[in-house]
């Protein structure tokens, strides 16, 4: 994978290959960003780059990026390159000291057969306390030769100590249709599949996997029905009936999943209907499948009724990952859209 090649996050791969370019990038980062939207991804990108004997240098977009075809490109794609090391938490979640141990005993020696040497650590906050302090002294300095990239989705869980000495890059949430891209190029996913995945997975690839199993046909059909109850001028009465019909629609197993997603899709149905009421161009639906239905209840979404129903909408998720009741939630958004 080269920098090119990743999705989203275009910001973060110039300046990393900017920087590589200059030859001061910092010998000890930490990715953090929400889990799933490609941090791993980069920081073996960076780790290529860094390695490849013919890099490309583009005038017109990144000034230094792997090439892919060399063979420390193809060593490090099949991850076989000596001087890029990757450690990962084990089947229990966690990195032990004797894997860090391992990992920085030759950081004394040059890199073997590579330009730089990587050594790449996800889900840093999985690394045990020991592990972190073992660290530390690389960390404060770099071996020559060796930069050092952790990525985590929970910073605050590392150690001061070990935050305080690496560069942050802070990576934000992919787009759906990035999501999209993401889950056809990458996860051989048909396209109809994945555009109506992607709004659901919240800006995280991870996320869009982990719904896979989810029947987002029939929540969607779920979402749709709430919007279309609550439309009219409906009473109280009603709309707590359309919640009720809703949360009888999930799964009980998945009861708080499913509502989370049928959440989704009802923001991205009311972003469509806003793209509908202000008359852009209609290839921007999140939801083209259903541009009928929409469009039907666009004129019920007038003004800045379907914004105020996008605000409380977000309010909804944001209890519904605080804990509050599913019932609850889904009663207090059928009165408030
Ligand atoms: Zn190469």
């Amino acid at each position: 994978m080269s920098l090119r090649d990743v999705i989203g996050h275009r910001r973060l791969t110039a300046l990393i290959s900017r920087a590589i370019d200059r030859e001061s990038l910092p010998p000890t980062l930490l990715f953090a960003g929400p889990p799933g939207v490609g941090k791993w991804r980069v920081a073996r990108a960076t780790a290529q780059a860094l390695n490849c004997l013919e890099p490309v240098r583009d005038p017109n977009g990144l000034p230094f990026d792997a090439c892919g075809r060399c063979r420390a490109c193809d060593r490090t794609a099949r991850h076989v390159h000596v001087d890029v090391i990757a450690l990962e938490p084990d089947d229990r979640a966690s990195i032990k000291i004797d894997v860090v141990r391992d990992a920085l005993r030759d950081t004394g020696f040059r890199p073997f057969e590579g330009k730089r040497r990587a050594i790449l650590i996800r889900d840093a906050d999985t690394l045990e306390t020991a592990a972190q302090n073992s660290l530390l002294k690389n960390l404060e300095e770099p071996p020559p030769g060796t930069v050092f990239i952790l990525t985590t989705a929970v910073p605050g869980v590392l150690l001061p100590t070990v935050r305080s000495r690496c560069m942050r890059l802070r990576f934000g949430r992919l787009t759906a249709a990035e999501v999209a891209e993401a889950l056809v190029r990458d996860h051989g996913q048909a396209e109809g599949e994945a555009r109506a995945a992607a709004p659901l997975a919240d800006g995280s690839i991870g996320q869009a996997l982990a719904l896979s199993d989810l029947d987002i046909g029939s929540l969607r059909d779920l979402a749709m029905r709430l919007l279309q109850q609550t439309s009219g001028r409906a009473d109280i009465p009603a709309r707590l009936q359309s919640a009720s019909n809703v949360v009888a629609g999930l799964s009980k197993k998945e009861e708080r999943a499913d509502l989370a997603a049928v959440l989704r899709l009802t923001a991205s149905m009311l972003r469509d209907i806003e793209v509908l009421n202000s008359g852009a161009d209609q290839r921007v639906l999140a939801n083209p499948a259903i541009s009928g239905d929409l469009s039907a209840l666009a004129r019920s979404f007038a003004g800045d009724r379907a914004r105020t129903a996008f605000g409380a909408v977000d309010r909804a998720l944001t209890a519904l990952e605080r804990n509050a009741g599913t019932k609850v939630v889904a009663e207090w958004l059928a009165v408030q859209l």
